[in-house]
């Protein structure tokens, strides 16, 4: 199908409400391992900066954190690194989302996996596109029509 191959856009939703928090134009890191994301812009997300963090063990090690809550129901959906071991410097001043608070939403799930309707609102598209490059078609075809006789009056003075 066309655009499947296209790079697919996702929104991330905090598990708890559904808010949206960010989507994958503003991705940095894709760090599945450690089952997070670093964007660097979100929404609906609040940095508690009241209370500084230290992870203790690991790589990360020392590293100082903010927790990442969301706006609408305060969940804790991930971290704001304002220090970090060289290894994992990357991921500073990113907005860390933990990828178990929340949800990915594909654009395009819904045409993918939804039922006949979504097909078949596809399917009206096409038609309708169809019929636009036939209107053209049919308009070009007469501006050719329209130069065409010229040319065989031309041809019929030889
Ligand atoms: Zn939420």
């Amino acid at each position: 199908m066309v655009g499947a191959q296209t790079r697919t856009l996702c929104v991330y939703q905090c598990v708890g409400c559904r808010e949206i928090l960010g989507d994958s134009l503003t991705l940095t890191i894709s760090d599945t391992e450690n089952r997070r994301l670093a964007l660097k812009r979100v929404s609906s997300v609040e940095i508690s900066v009241q209370q500084v963090k230290i992870v203790k063990g690991g790589v990360e090690d020392g590293a100082a954190y903010n927790d990442l809550k969301c706006k609408r129901c305060s969940l804790n959906v991930g971290k704001m690194y304002l220090k970090l071991p060289t290894e994992v410097e990357l991921l500073k001043g990113l907005y860390s989302l933990d990828l178990d608070a929340i949800q990915i939403y594909r654009l395009g799930d819904a045409s993918r996996e939804g039922g006949e309707g979504h097909l078949l609102d596809q399917d009206n598209m096409i038609t309708a596109l169809q019929m636009v490059v036939l209107a053209l078609d049919k308009r070009i075809s007469k501006l050719e029509g329209g130069s065409a006789p010229k040319k065989q009056k031309v041809g019929e003075k030889h």
